[in-house]
């Protein structure tokens, strides 16, 4: 059988089903209904952060957050990271903004903060880095340079639910965090997301740019619009987040046999986990440097292709060398996100791969 790079957790039938009986009571579908106060509580709870706002995707979430702070702002620069997922920029752009690419650390991919400074303009209004794979970017270093230069910090956190650094849920860092709930993440809703945040005034614009911009007394007072997470997905999240603790032990253990199996190959670069850091093992990257290994990634993820296991490219290109970055923001100056995107591939990682499925992918890798 097939092994795919990722598949979606979800529960047994009978318990979602239990789960969404009550809608066809109540005939609540959506507009935080009773089932969506109850998760948002929950998560509250679980990502052990002060505020959190529920949405129907994270990108949608990431937009909303950039607008709720106040960032919007002719001219206004926005300091990211290359190697993302290309939702991160977007939400940038799609706000008015202009995206500033700053390289990345050669250890964990994430933003390089020694890099950030030099990049700062009259213009600069944010830093939005990503913890990306689940790896905690060096938060310290970037609250020091956000407070010097009074500029807002947004995490794109889709990779980091349930990671803990220094025992603090990650949710807690900078301004705000967006958390990602879609079917491939380690929490789903199906479709889904979520910002947390410490300042209780941004309470108000989330909810309402989740919903047109109307405010309590039914008035418009912003051109937004609609962003909300429904009962029957809040309802799968319910159901997932039972199971989600199991569901990172069970990805641990994968984890713990691929690195076994290849940390100590010559040419083969995976993704160690620091100290102070809960993961979640939400990826296994893997590095091939083709001059010492023999393979690159391209040819390795080939191999695994002919015999029924995907691979993935994730992420290739970084997004300041997809087309229309190009053309907008010309080339690119970020030669550790141009080595690693071009080196790295994504082996498969899901809650329900085998000690023995990963064996076959290591032995086809080793061969
Ligand atoms: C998944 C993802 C997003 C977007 O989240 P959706 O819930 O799919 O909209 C944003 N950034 C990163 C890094 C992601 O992996």
């Amino acid at each position: 059988m097939a092994i795919l790079v990722t598949k979606s957790s979800i529960p047994k039938y009978e318990e979602y089903i239990e789960e969404i009986k009550p809608i066809f009571e109540n005939y609540w579908l959506t507009n935080m209904g009773p089932i969506h106060e109850k998760l948002e509580a929950k998560l509250l709870e679980y990502l052990d952060v002060p505020s959190i706002s529920l949405f129907s995707n994270g990108h949608l979430a990431l937009e909303i957050a950039i607008h709720a702070l106040g960032l919007r702002k002719n001219g206004g620069e926005v300091i990211t990271t290359p190697f993302t997922f290309v939702s991160t920029t977007n939400a940038i752009v799609r706000n008015g903004l202009k995206p500033v690419f700053c390289d990345i650390k050669e250890d964990d991919y994430t933003i390089d903060p020694t890099k950030i400074e030099d990049l700062i303009t009259d213009n600069t209004v944010a830093i939005l880095p990503v913890h990306v794979y689940g790896n905690v970017c060096d938060v310290e270093a970037i609250e020091q340079i956000a407070r010097k230069h009074e500029l807002k910090v947004i995490y794109d956190a889709a990779h980091a639910f349930g990671v803990k650094y220094k025992r603090t849920g990650i949710g807690n860092f900078g301004d705000a965090s967006m958390f990602s709930f879609h079917a491939t993440k380690v929490f789903n809703t199906i479709e889904g997301g979520a910002i947390t945040f410490k300042d209780a005034s941004l309470t108000k614009s989330l909810r309402d740019y989740k919903n047109f911009g109307l405010d309590e007394q039914g008035d418009v007072y912003s051109f937004a619009g609609n962003a909300k997470m429904d009962e029957f997905r809040a309802a799968m999240g319910l159901c997932n987040l039972r199971h989600v603790n199991e569901s990172i032990i069970y990805r641990k253990k994968a984890h713990e046999r691929y690195m076994e199996r290849l940390a100590n190959t010559k040419g083969i670069k995976v993704n160690g986990i620091k100290d102070d850091v809960e993961h979640n093992y939400s990826y296994f990257p893997v590095c091939f440097d083709k001059k010492m290994f023999g393979k690159s990634s391209n040819e390795i993820l080939l191999e695994l292709k002919s015999k029924d296991i995907f691979a993935r490219r994730y992420f290739y290109p970084p997004i300041n060398e997809m087309r229309i970055f190009r053309k907008q923001y010309g080339e690119a100056d970020t030669p550790v996100a141009h080595n690693v995107s071009s080196n790295i591939l994504c082996l498969p990682m899901f809650e329900g791969l085998s000690i023995c499925d990963v064996d076959k992918i290591c032995d086809i890798i080793l061969k």
